[in-house]
Protein backbone atom coordinates (compact mmCIF):
# COMPACT_ATOMS: atom_id res chain seq x y z
CA UNK A 1 0.00 0.00 0.00
CA UNK A 2 1.21 3.36 -0.61
CA UNK A 3 1.04 5.66 2.10
CA UNK A 4 0.96 9.16 1.23
CA UNK A 5 3.60 11.29 2.96
CA UNK A 6 2.52 14.34 4.66
CA UNK A 7 4.70 17.29 2.94
CA UNK A 8 4.79 21.31 4.51
CA UNK A 9 3.01 23.61 2.74
CA UNK A 10 5.86 26.43 2.44
CA UNK A 11 3.45 28.64 1.03
CA UNK A 12 0.78 28.57 3.96
CA UNK A 13 3.51 29.00 6.32
CA UNK A 14 5.23 32.08 4.55
CA UNK A 15 1.75 33.30 4.16
CA UNK A 16 1.19 32.71 8.14
CA UNK A 17 4.20 34.42 9.00
CA UNK A 18 3.35 37.59 6.96
CA UNK A 19 0.48 38.16 8.62
CA UNK A 20 2.00 37.71 11.70
CA UNK A 21 4.66 40.17 11.29
CA UNK A 22 2.77 42.62 9.23
CA UNK A 23 0.42 42.66 13.20
CA UNK A 24 3.97 42.56 15.19
CA UNK A 25 2.80 44.44 17.95
CA UNK A 26 -0.77 42.98 18.72
CA UNK A 27 0.85 39.16 18.38
CA UNK A 28 3.19 40.05 20.91
CA UNK A 29 0.32 41.20 23.54
CA UNK A 30 -1.77 38.20 22.49
CA UNK A 31 1.57 36.48 23.25
CA UNK A 32 2.12 38.15 26.79
CA UNK A 33 -1.80 37.02 27.63
CA UNK A 34 -1.44 33.41 26.57
CA UNK A 35 1.59 32.78 28.48
CA UNK A 36 0.53 34.54 31.59
CA UNK A 37 -2.73 33.13 31.40
CA UNK A 38 -1.36 29.12 30.76
CA UNK A 39 1.00 29.81 33.93
CA UNK A 40 -0.78 32.37 36.02
CA UNK A 41 -0.92 29.59 39.28
CA UNK A 42 2.58 29.08 39.00
CA UNK A 43 4.17 29.89 42.28
CA UNK A 44 6.71 32.30 40.47
CA UNK A 45 4.44 34.58 38.90
CA UNK A 46 1.82 34.35 41.89
CA UNK A 47 4.06 36.03 44.14
CA UNK A 48 4.68 39.21 41.87
CA UNK A 49 1.54 40.41 42.16
CA UNK A 50 -0.08 40.43 38.66
CA UNK A 51 -3.72 39.69 40.48
CA UNK A 52 -4.59 37.90 36.66
CA UNK A 53 -3.44 41.08 34.56
CA UNK A 54 -1.97 40.28 31.12
CA UNK A 55 -0.85 43.70 29.70
CA UNK A 56 2.92 44.51 28.47
CA UNK A 57 2.66 47.65 31.15
CA UNK A 58 1.42 45.88 34.47
CA UNK A 59 4.22 43.28 33.40
CA UNK A 60 7.01 45.25 33.44
CA UNK A 61 5.80 46.75 36.73
CA UNK A 62 5.42 43.44 38.42
CA UNK A 63 7.70 41.27 37.26
CA UNK A 64 11.87 42.07 37.60
CA UNK A 65 14.43 41.75 35.41
CA UNK A 66 16.53 38.24 36.13
CA UNK A 67 19.44 36.58 34.98
CA UNK A 68 19.82 32.02 35.21
CA UNK A 69 21.20 33.05 38.85
CA UNK A 70 18.40 34.31 39.94
CA UNK A 71 16.12 31.53 38.74
CA UNK A 72 18.38 29.29 39.88
CA UNK A 73 16.68 28.34 43.46
CA UNK A 74 13.40 27.35 41.39
CA UNK A 75 14.99 25.25 38.48
CA UNK A 76 16.92 23.22 41.23
CA UNK A 77 13.21 22.63 42.72
CA UNK A 78 11.56 21.73 39.47
CA UNK A 79 15.04 19.52 39.03
CA UNK A 80 14.98 18.21 42.46
CA UNK A 81 11.21 17.67 42.64
CA UNK A 82 8.45 16.34 44.16
CA UNK A 83 5.98 18.01 40.41
CA UNK A 84 4.62 21.26 41.57
CA UNK A 85 3.58 24.73 39.56
CA UNK A 86 7.21 26.75 40.01
CA UNK A 87 7.30 28.39 37.23
CA UNK A 88 4.51 27.14 34.69
CA UNK A 89 1.40 26.38 35.32
CA UNK A 90 1.95 22.59 34.06
CA UNK A 91 4.64 21.38 35.55
CA UNK A 92 8.25 20.47 33.40
CA UNK A 93 8.90 17.77 31.89
CA UNK A 94 12.49 17.75 30.55
CA UNK A 95 15.47 19.91 31.70
CA UNK A 96 17.56 21.24 29.08
CA UNK A 97 21.27 21.45 29.53
CA UNK A 98 22.28 24.62 27.64
CA UNK A 99 26.03 24.25 26.07
CA UNK A 100 27.76 26.21 28.88
CA UNK A 101 30.98 27.27 26.70
CA UNK A 102 31.03 30.84 27.96
CA UNK A 103 30.38 30.32 31.76
CA UNK A 104 32.17 27.20 32.05
CA UNK A 105 29.55 24.71 33.05
CA UNK A 106 26.46 23.25 31.76
CA UNK A 107 22.82 25.19 33.20
CA UNK A 108 19.56 23.66 33.56
CA UNK A 109 16.79 25.25 31.38
CA UNK A 110 13.41 24.38 31.64
CA UNK A 111 11.96 22.30 28.51
CA UNK A 112 8.57 21.64 27.51
CA UNK A 113 6.19 20.81 24.94
CA UNK A 114 5.25 24.54 24.40
CA UNK A 115 9.31 24.93 23.62
CA UNK A 116 8.92 21.98 21.37
CA UNK A 117 6.32 23.39 19.44
CA UNK A 118 7.99 26.30 18.91
CA UNK A 119 11.12 24.98 18.41
CA UNK A 120 9.24 23.59 15.10
CA UNK A 121 7.88 26.45 14.28
CA UNK A 122 11.05 28.21 13.45
CA UNK A 123 12.68 24.88 11.29
CA UNK A 124 8.98 25.27 9.49
CA UNK A 125 9.33 29.02 8.97
CA UNK A 126 13.24 28.98 7.60
CA UNK A 127 12.34 26.00 5.88
CA UNK A 128 9.38 27.37 3.88
CA UNK A 129 11.96 30.57 2.82
CA UNK A 130 14.84 28.60 2.19
CA UNK A 131 12.83 26.13 -0.18
CA UNK A 132 11.31 29.04 -2.19
CA UNK A 133 14.98 29.67 -3.11
CA UNK A 134 16.32 26.47 -3.14
CA UNK A 135 14.15 23.67 -3.71
CA UNK A 136 14.68 20.09 -2.81
CA UNK A 137 13.73 17.11 -3.61
CA UNK A 138 12.35 14.25 -1.58
CA UNK A 139 15.57 13.05 -0.70
CA UNK A 140 17.98 12.84 2.42
CA UNK A 141 20.29 14.70 4.39
CA UNK A 142 23.71 14.23 6.23
CA UNK A 143 23.32 15.58 9.63
CA UNK A 144 25.99 15.78 11.45
CA UNK A 145 23.73 16.13 14.82
CA UNK A 146 24.36 14.15 17.95
CA UNK A 147 22.46 13.45 21.36
CA UNK A 148 24.10 13.78 24.69
CA UNK A 149 23.40 11.26 27.17
CA UNK A 150 19.78 11.58 28.73
CA UNK A 151 19.46 11.10 32.57
CA UNK A 152 16.60 11.66 35.04
CA UNK A 153 17.02 14.03 37.81
CA UNK A 154 16.60 13.64 41.79
CA UNK A 155 12.47 14.68 40.78
CA UNK A 156 12.20 12.18 37.78
CA UNK A 157 12.48 14.95 35.07
CA UNK A 158 14.61 13.90 31.85
CA UNK A 159 17.68 16.00 31.17
CA UNK A 160 19.87 16.69 28.22
CA UNK A 161 21.19 18.86 26.15
CA UNK A 162 17.94 21.22 24.55
CA UNK A 163 19.22 19.41 20.81
CA UNK A 164 19.05 16.30 22.71
CA UNK A 165 15.43 17.08 24.16
CA UNK A 166 14.36 18.27 20.54
CA UNK A 167 15.56 15.29 18.43
CA UNK A 168 14.29 12.35 20.40
CA UNK A 169 11.18 13.77 20.72
CA UNK A 170 8.48 12.09 18.50
CA UNK A 171 7.49 15.25 16.73
CA UNK A 172 11.14 15.76 15.28
CA UNK A 173 10.64 13.05 12.68
CA UNK A 174 7.54 14.26 11.87
CA UNK A 175 8.99 17.27 11.09
CA UNK A 176 12.00 16.33 9.48
CA UNK A 177 10.03 14.11 7.14
CA UNK A 178 7.35 17.06 6.51
CA UNK A 179 10.17 19.24 5.33
CA UNK A 180 11.63 16.79 2.95
CA UNK A 181 14.79 16.41 5.43
CA UNK A 182 15.12 13.00 6.76
CA UNK A 183 18.63 12.39 8.45
CA UNK A 184 20.26 9.69 5.99
CA UNK A 185 21.72 8.09 9.36
CA UNK A 186 19.72 5.62 11.52
CA UNK A 187 18.83 6.58 15.39
CA UNK A 188 21.05 4.62 16.65
CA UNK A 189 23.70 6.76 14.77
CA UNK A 190 22.62 9.52 15.89
CA UNK A 191 21.78 8.71 19.54
CA UNK A 192 25.32 6.62 19.68
CA UNK A 193 27.01 6.89 22.85
CA UNK A 194 30.48 7.57 21.48
CA UNK A 195 30.85 10.81 19.04
CA UNK A 196 33.48 9.63 17.31
CA UNK A 197 31.95 6.49 16.33
CA UNK A 198 28.57 8.39 15.57
CA UNK A 199 30.90 11.15 13.33
CA UNK A 200 32.11 8.06 11.54
CA UNK A 201 29.05 6.17 10.85
CA UNK A 202 27.19 9.83 10.05
CA UNK A 203 30.11 10.04 6.81
CA UNK A 204 29.57 6.35 5.81
CA UNK A 205 26.13 6.58 5.84
CA UNK A 206 26.65 10.50 3.55
CA UNK A 207 28.69 8.04 0.89
CA UNK A 208 26.29 4.80 1.13
CA UNK A 209 23.16 7.64 -0.32
CA UNK A 210 25.29 10.32 -1.56
CA UNK A 211 23.37 10.33 -5.06
CA UNK A 212 20.35 11.34 -2.35
CA UNK A 213 21.77 14.07 0.01
CA UNK A 214 20.28 17.21 -0.97
CA UNK A 215 21.85 19.12 2.31
CA UNK A 216 24.52 19.00 4.83
CA UNK A 217 23.77 20.44 7.72
CA UNK A 218 24.46 20.33 11.81
CA UNK A 219 23.60 22.92 14.42
CA UNK A 220 26.52 25.05 14.70
CA UNK A 221 29.04 25.65 11.50
CA UNK A 222 31.76 24.18 13.68
CA UNK A 223 29.93 19.88 13.52
CA UNK A 224 30.35 20.21 9.46
CA UNK A 225 33.75 21.77 10.02
CA UNK A 226 34.91 19.12 12.67
CA UNK A 227 33.55 16.31 10.18
CA UNK A 228 35.14 16.75 7.35
CA UNK A 229 38.47 17.91 8.79
CA UNK A 230 37.66 14.10 10.36
CA UNK A 231 37.20 12.66 6.60
CA UNK A 232 40.52 13.81 5.81
CA UNK A 233 41.80 11.44 7.93
CA UNK A 234 39.68 8.74 7.65
CA UNK A 235 39.11 8.90 3.90
CA UNK A 236 40.82 5.54 3.23
CA UNK A 237 39.37 3.15 6.35
CA UNK A 238 35.45 4.64 5.10
CA UNK A 239 36.28 3.50 1.00
CA UNK A 240 37.80 -0.08 2.78
CA UNK A 241 34.57 -0.53 4.60
CA UNK A 242 32.19 0.53 1.42
CA UNK A 243 34.48 -2.38 -0.55
CA UNK A 244 33.83 -5.18 1.60
CA UNK A 245 30.60 -4.05 3.01
CA UNK A 246 32.41 -4.46 6.62
CA UNK A 247 32.29 -2.08 9.37
CA UNK A 248 35.67 -1.11 10.99
CA UNK A 249 36.42 -2.66 14.18
CA UNK A 250 36.74 0.89 15.32
CA UNK A 251 32.87 0.71 16.07
CA UNK A 252 31.98 -1.21 19.05
CA UNK A 253 28.87 -0.55 19.91
CA UNK A 254 26.56 -3.40 18.90
CA UNK A 255 23.40 -1.26 18.29
CA UNK A 256 25.22 0.89 16.29
CA UNK A 257 27.44 -2.30 14.57
CA UNK A 258 23.98 -3.72 13.83
CA UNK A 259 21.96 -0.74 12.09
CA UNK A 260 24.75 -0.09 10.06
CA UNK A 261 25.02 -4.04 8.74
CA UNK A 262 21.57 -3.23 7.50
CA UNK A 263 23.23 -0.49 5.19
CA UNK A 264 26.24 -1.49 4.19
CA UNK A 265 27.18 -4.32 1.43
CA UNK A 266 29.92 -4.17 -0.49
CA UNK A 267 30.28 -1.96 -3.50
CA UNK A 268 33.75 -1.52 -4.98
CA UNK A 269 32.54 0.62 -7.87
CA UNK A 270 31.49 3.41 -5.35
CA UNK A 271 34.26 2.58 -3.22
CA UNK A 272 36.69 3.40 -6.30
CA UNK A 273 34.62 6.47 -7.19
CA UNK A 274 35.23 7.80 -4.09
CA UNK A 275 38.80 7.11 -3.84
CA UNK A 276 38.98 8.62 -7.17
CA UNK A 277 37.00 11.87 -6.34
CA UNK A 278 39.21 12.51 -3.30
CA UNK A 279 42.88 11.65 -5.08
CA UNK A 280 41.81 14.38 -7.27
CA UNK A 281 41.24 16.98 -5.05
CA UNK A 282 43.59 19.45 -4.50
CA UNK A 283 44.02 20.42 -0.86
CA UNK A 284 40.06 18.96 -0.55
CA UNK A 285 38.69 21.94 -2.32
CA UNK A 286 35.46 21.38 -3.14
CA UNK A 287 34.89 18.19 -1.43
CA UNK A 288 31.55 18.59 -0.36
CA UNK A 289 29.83 18.89 -4.11
CA UNK A 290 32.64 15.76 -5.30
CA UNK A 291 31.01 13.30 -2.66
CA UNK A 292 27.31 14.78 -2.36
CA UNK A 293 26.75 15.72 -6.11
CA UNK A 294 22.96 16.87 -5.50
CA UNK A 295 23.80 18.69 -2.80
CA UNK A 296 21.45 22.65 -2.77
CA UNK A 297 23.25 23.64 0.08
CA UNK A 298 25.18 23.81 3.30
CA UNK A 299 22.75 24.48 6.64
CA UNK A 300 24.04 25.84 10.13
CA UNK A 301 24.12 28.36 12.54
CA UNK A 302 26.95 30.45 11.15
CA UNK A 303 26.80 33.82 12.81
CA UNK A 304 28.51 34.70 16.10
CA UNK A 305 31.27 32.44 17.08
CA UNK A 306 30.73 30.52 14.63
CA UNK A 307 31.92 32.94 11.62
CA UNK A 308 35.65 31.85 12.13
CA UNK A 309 34.79 28.46 10.52
CA UNK A 310 32.76 30.11 7.24
CA UNK A 311 36.85 30.23 5.62
CA UNK A 312 37.14 26.75 5.71
CA UNK A 313 33.13 25.55 4.76
CA UNK A 314 33.71 28.05 2.11
CA UNK A 315 36.44 25.62 0.74
CA UNK A 316 35.03 22.56 1.59
CA UNK A 317 31.92 23.57 -0.39
CA UNK A 318 33.21 25.20 -3.56
CA UNK A 319 30.51 26.92 -5.13
CA UNK A 320 27.30 24.84 -3.43
CA UNK A 321 25.99 28.06 -1.23
CA UNK A 322 26.41 28.35 2.36
CA UNK A 323 22.61 29.15 4.43
CA UNK A 324 23.33 30.40 8.25
CA UNK A 325 20.18 28.35 10.59
CA UNK A 326 18.06 30.24 12.92
CA UNK A 327 18.81 32.14 16.59
CA UNK A 328 17.58 30.77 19.14
CA UNK A 329 19.05 29.33 22.63
CA UNK A 330 17.69 26.60 24.84
CA UNK A 331 16.24 29.07 27.00
CA UNK A 332 13.86 29.78 23.70
CA UNK A 333 13.80 30.89 20.11
CA UNK A 334 13.90 34.03 18.71
CA UNK A 335 14.17 34.60 15.14
CA UNK A 336 14.81 32.68 11.71
CA UNK A 337 16.52 33.60 8.58
CA UNK A 338 14.23 34.33 6.00
CA UNK A 339 16.59 35.88 3.81
CA UNK A 340 18.39 32.58 2.67
CA UNK A 341 20.19 34.03 -0.47
CA UNK A 342 22.30 36.47 2.03
CA UNK A 343 25.61 35.49 2.96
CA UNK A 344 26.28 34.32 6.48
CA UNK A 345 28.23 37.75 7.40
CA UNK A 346 25.39 39.73 6.65
CA UNK A 347 22.56 37.19 8.00
CA UNK A 348 20.04 38.27 9.94
CA UNK A 349 17.04 36.88 12.02
CA UNK A 350 13.36 38.10 11.69
CA UNK A 351 12.14 37.84 14.84
CA UNK A 352 8.51 35.67 15.11
CA UNK A 353 6.44 37.84 17.51
CA UNK A 354 4.35 34.98 19.12
CA UNK A 355 7.19 32.27 19.88
CA UNK A 356 7.40 34.44 23.02
CA UNK A 357 7.34 38.12 24.30
CA UNK A 358 10.89 39.94 23.44
CA UNK A 359 12.23 42.80 24.98
CA UNK A 360 15.21 44.74 24.03
CA UNK A 361 17.95 46.75 26.54
CA UNK A 362 19.42 49.53 24.38
CA UNK A 363 23.13 49.41 24.88
CA UNK A 364 23.92 52.74 23.87
CA UNK A 365 21.41 54.89 26.08
CA UNK A 366 22.53 52.75 29.03
CA UNK A 367 25.92 53.46 28.73
CA UNK A 368 25.21 57.33 28.17
CA UNK A 369 23.27 57.33 31.49
CA UNK A 370 25.78 55.71 33.22
CA UNK A 371 28.76 58.06 32.22
CA UNK A 372 26.64 61.24 32.93
CA UNK A 373 25.25 60.21 36.43
CA UNK A 374 27.95 58.02 37.39
CA UNK A 375 25.70 55.45 38.34
CA UNK A 376 27.19 51.63 37.73
CA UNK A 377 24.32 49.57 37.97
CA UNK A 378 21.22 51.04 36.63
CA UNK A 379 18.07 49.67 36.14
CA UNK A 380 18.03 49.55 32.43
CA UNK A 381 14.93 50.20 30.84
CA UNK A 382 14.07 47.46 27.97
CA UNK A 383 11.56 48.77 24.70
CA UNK A 384 9.21 46.51 23.16
CA UNK A 385 9.78 44.08 20.12
CA UNK A 386 8.29 46.49 17.85
CA UNK A 387 9.85 50.05 19.64
CA UNK A 388 13.70 48.95 18.65
CA UNK A 389 15.18 51.26 16.81
CA UNK A 390 17.58 50.82 13.30
CA UNK A 391 21.30 50.46 13.92
CA UNK A 392 21.04 50.50 17.71
CA UNK A 393 22.29 47.41 19.52
CA UNK A 394 20.06 45.35 22.21
CA UNK A 395 20.44 42.95 25.29
CA UNK A 396 17.82 40.39 24.11
CA UNK A 397 14.85 39.68 27.03
CA UNK A 398 13.23 36.57 26.49
CA UNK A 399 9.57 35.69 27.99
CA UNK A 400 9.26 32.20 26.90
CA UNK A 401 6.73 29.55 26.96
CA UNK A 402 8.87 27.50 29.20
CA UNK A 403 8.94 29.57 32.43
CA UNK A 404 11.18 32.25 32.12
CA UNK A 405 10.01 36.04 32.97
CA UNK A 406 12.05 39.07 31.42
CA UNK A 407 15.09 36.89 31.10
CA UNK A 408 18.69 38.06 30.28
CA UNK A 409 19.73 36.04 28.02
CA UNK A 410 22.87 37.92 27.65
CA UNK A 411 23.11 38.30 23.99
CA UNK A 412 23.70 41.28 22.31
CA UNK A 413 22.04 42.25 18.67
CA UNK A 414 21.86 44.80 16.26
CA UNK A 415 18.90 46.09 14.82
CA UNK A 416 19.82 46.00 10.84
CA UNK A 417 15.76 46.65 9.40
CA UNK A 418 12.18 45.37 9.50
CA UNK A 419 10.57 42.78 8.32
CA UNK A 420 7.06 43.79 8.18
CA UNK A 421 6.81 45.04 11.58
CA UNK A 422 8.94 42.66 13.42
CA UNK A 423 12.69 43.49 13.81
CA UNK A 424 15.65 41.45 11.50
CA UNK A 425 18.48 41.27 14.24
CA UNK A 426 22.29 40.35 13.20
CA UNK A 427 24.13 38.85 16.24
CA UNK A 428 26.66 40.77 17.54
CA UNK A 429 28.60 38.93 20.54
CA UNK A 430 27.75 37.36 23.90
CA UNK A 431 27.80 40.20 26.51
CA UNK A 432 29.93 38.80 29.32
CA UNK A 433 32.27 37.83 27.08
CA UNK A 434 34.70 40.72 26.97
CA UNK A 435 38.46 41.31 27.36
CA UNK A 436 39.25 43.78 29.51
CA UNK A 437 42.63 44.95 31.55
CA UNK A 438 41.44 48.02 32.62
CA UNK A 439 39.56 50.83 30.45
CA UNK A 440 39.59 48.39 27.17
CA UNK A 441 36.83 46.43 26.09
CA UNK A 442 37.11 44.00 23.47
CA UNK A 443 34.11 42.15 22.52
CA UNK A 444 34.52 38.48 21.29
CA UNK A 445 33.68 39.58 17.83
CA UNK A 446 36.43 42.33 18.04
CA UNK A 447 38.80 39.23 18.79
CA UNK A 448 37.37 37.21 15.75
CA UNK A 449 38.08 40.11 13.65
CA UNK A 450 41.83 40.40 14.97
CA UNK A 451 42.57 37.06 14.39
CA UNK A 452 41.54 37.23 10.74
CA UNK A 453 43.28 40.20 10.36
CA UNK A 454 46.64 37.96 11.32
CA UNK A 455 45.31 35.06 10.00
CA UNK A 456 46.21 36.70 6.75
CA UNK A 457 50.03 36.01 7.26
CA UNK A 458 49.56 32.59 7.60
CA UNK A 459 47.40 32.05 4.98
CA UNK A 460 49.99 33.23 2.36
CA UNK A 461 51.72 30.11 3.59
CA UNK A 462 48.32 28.16 2.82
CA UNK A 463 48.19 27.60 6.60
CA UNK A 464 45.38 28.57 8.51
CA UNK A 465 44.27 29.11 12.16
CA UNK A 466 42.32 25.76 12.68
CA UNK A 467 40.60 26.96 16.16
CA UNK A 468 41.42 30.06 18.37
CA UNK A 469 40.49 30.68 22.41
CA UNK A 470 42.10 34.16 24.48
CA UNK A 471 42.51 34.93 28.26
CA UNK A 472 43.09 38.04 30.10
CA UNK A 473 46.31 37.47 32.51
CA UNK A 474 46.31 39.70 35.62
CA UNK A 475 48.88 38.13 37.18
CA UNK A 476 51.16 39.95 35.69
CA UNK A 477 51.99 43.58 36.20
CA UNK A 478 50.57 45.52 34.49
CA UNK A 479 47.82 42.64 32.71
CA UNK A 480 47.77 41.68 29.07
CA UNK A 481 45.95 39.69 26.62
CA UNK A 482 46.83 35.74 25.81
CA UNK A 483 45.78 34.93 22.51
CA UNK A 484 45.91 31.06 21.99
CA UNK A 485 45.88 29.52 18.18
CA UNK A 486 46.15 26.28 17.35
CA UNK A 487 47.33 26.07 13.09
CA UNK A 488 47.33 23.70 10.33
CA UNK A 489 51.26 23.50 9.79
CA UNK A 490 54.56 24.65 10.86
CA UNK A 491 55.10 28.12 10.53
CA UNK A 492 58.59 29.95 10.92
CA UNK A 493 59.28 32.06 14.12
CA UNK A 494 59.35 35.10 11.90
CA UNK A 495 55.65 35.25 10.49
CA UNK A 496 54.63 34.12 14.05
CA UNK A 497 56.18 37.19 15.82
CA UNK A 498 54.17 39.63 12.94
CA UNK A 499 51.24 37.64 13.88
CA UNK A 500 51.66 38.27 17.50
CA UNK A 501 51.92 42.19 16.42
CA UNK A 502 49.47 42.34 14.03
CA UNK A 503 46.95 40.49 16.84
CA UNK A 504 48.20 43.70 19.04
CA UNK A 505 47.83 46.57 16.70
CA UNK A 506 44.24 44.80 15.09
CA UNK A 507 42.25 45.66 18.54
CA UNK A 508 41.89 49.27 17.48
CA UNK A 509 39.09 49.81 20.77
CA UNK A 510 40.48 53.38 22.03
CA UNK A 511 40.79 52.09 25.57
CA UNK A 512 43.14 49.23 24.61
CA UNK A 513 45.41 51.69 22.26
CA UNK A 514 46.17 54.24 24.49
CA UNK A 515 46.65 51.35 27.51
CA UNK A 516 49.38 49.97 25.30
CA UNK A 517 51.25 53.08 24.48
CA UNK A 518 51.46 54.06 28.35
CA UNK A 519 52.14 50.50 29.25
CA UNK A 520 49.28 50.08 31.39
CA UNK A 521 48.75 47.10 29.48
CA UNK A 522 51.49 44.66 28.54
CA UNK A 523 52.25 43.29 25.38
CA UNK A 524 49.85 41.01 23.79
CA UNK A 525 51.12 37.01 23.97
CA UNK A 526 50.63 34.68 21.37
CA UNK A 527 50.82 30.93 22.30
CA UNK A 528 50.77 28.57 19.54
CA UNK A 529 49.16 25.33 20.73
CA UNK A 530 50.10 21.61 19.36
CA UNK A 531 48.05 20.04 17.31
CA UNK A 532 44.99 18.25 19.22
CA UNK A 533 44.12 20.82 21.77
CA UNK A 534 41.10 22.04 20.76
CA UNK A 535 39.84 18.48 20.58
CA UNK A 536 40.57 18.06 23.84
CA UNK A 537 38.48 21.23 24.75
CA UNK A 538 36.04 19.74 22.93
CA UNK A 539 36.39 16.31 24.94
CA UNK A 540 36.56 17.69 28.38
CA UNK A 541 33.26 19.25 28.29
CA UNK A 542 31.61 16.04 26.15
CA UNK A 543 32.56 14.70 29.45
CA UNK A 544 30.37 17.39 31.42
CA UNK A 545 27.29 16.37 29.20
CA UNK A 546 27.68 18.48 26.57
CA UNK A 547 26.43 17.15 22.91
CA UNK A 548 28.81 18.33 19.86
CA UNK A 549 25.90 19.20 18.62
CA UNK A 550 25.55 22.23 20.81
CA UNK A 551 29.41 22.77 21.20
CA UNK A 552 31.17 26.15 21.21
CA UNK A 553 34.23 26.62 21.26
CA UNK A 554 35.30 29.22 24.44
CA UNK A 555 36.70 32.42 23.25
CA UNK A 556 37.66 34.23 26.03
CA UNK A 557 38.28 31.67 28.62
CA UNK A 558 38.28 32.76 32.41
CA UNK A 559 40.36 32.65 35.52
CA UNK A 560 37.40 30.51 37.36
CA UNK A 561 37.20 27.85 33.93
CA UNK A 562 40.41 26.01 35.61
CA UNK A 563 40.39 23.14 33.73
CA UNK A 564 40.00 24.60 29.99
CA UNK A 565 42.81 26.81 30.94
CA UNK A 566 44.89 24.26 32.13
CA UNK A 567 44.58 21.94 28.99
CA UNK A 568 45.18 25.08 26.79
CA UNK A 569 48.47 26.09 29.20
CA UNK A 570 49.60 22.54 29.15
CA UNK A 571 50.10 22.27 25.54
CA UNK A 572 51.38 25.56 24.83
CA UNK A 573 54.01 24.57 22.33
CA UNK A 574 55.32 28.38 21.07
CA UNK A 575 54.74 31.89 22.44
CA UNK A 576 55.82 34.90 21.16
CA UNK A 577 55.44 38.68 23.00
CA UNK A 578 54.20 41.22 20.68
CA UNK A 579 56.95 44.48 19.86
CA UNK A 580 54.13 46.40 18.18
CA UNK A 581 53.77 48.86 20.73
P1 LIG B 1 23.04 27.26 24.20
O1 LIG B 1 23.65 27.86 25.42
O2 LIG B 1 23.75 26.03 23.80
O3 LIG B 1 21.59 27.14 24.29
O4 LIG B 1 23.37 28.29 23.03
C1 LIG B 1 22.63 29.47 22.87
C2 LIG B 1 23.52 30.60 22.47
O5 LIG B 1 24.17 30.32 21.22
C3 LIG B 1 22.79 31.88 22.23
O6 LIG B 1 22.47 32.58 23.40
C4 LIG B 1 23.77 32.62 21.34
O7 LIG B 1 24.79 33.22 22.10
C5 LIG B 1 24.34 31.50 20.49
N1 LIG B 1 23.57 31.42 19.23
C6 LIG B 1 22.44 30.74 18.99
N2 LIG B 1 22.01 30.94 17.75
C7 LIG B 1 22.89 31.77 17.17
C8 LIG B 1 23.00 32.38 15.89
N3 LIG B 1 22.12 32.14 14.92
N4 LIG B 1 24.04 33.20 15.67
C9 LIG B 1 24.96 33.44 16.63
N5 LIG B 1 24.91 32.90 17.84
C10 LIG B 1 23.89 32.08 18.12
Amino acid sequence: MLVKMEILDVGEVIKEFEAMTKDAENVQRETLKKILEENGSAEYLQKLGLHGRTDPESFKACVPLVTHKDLEPYIQRIVDGPSAPILTGKPITNISLSSGTTQGKPKFVPFNDELMETTLQIFRTSYAFRNREFPIKNGKALQFIYSSKQSKTKGGLIAGTATTNVFRNSEFKKAMKAMQSQCCSPDEVIFAPDFHQSLYCHLLCGLIFREEVQFVSSTFAHSIVHAFRTFEQVWEELCADIREGVLTSRITFPSIRSAMAKILKPNPELADLIHRKCSGLSNWYGLIPELFPNVKYIYGIMTGSMEHYLKKLRHYAGDVPLLSADYGSSEGWIGANVNPKVPPESTTYAVLPNIGYFEFIPLKENAEEQVQDKVISMEPKPVGLTEVKIGEEYEVIVTSVAGLYRYRLGDVVKVMGFYNSTPELKFVCRRNLMLTVNIDKNTEKDLQLAVEEAGKLIAEEKLEVIDFSSHVDLWTDPGRYVIFWEISGEVSDQVLKECCNCLDRSFVDAGYVSSRKVKAIGPLELRVLRRGTFQKILDHYLGLGAAVSQFKTPRCVGRTNHRVLQILCENVAKSYSSTAF
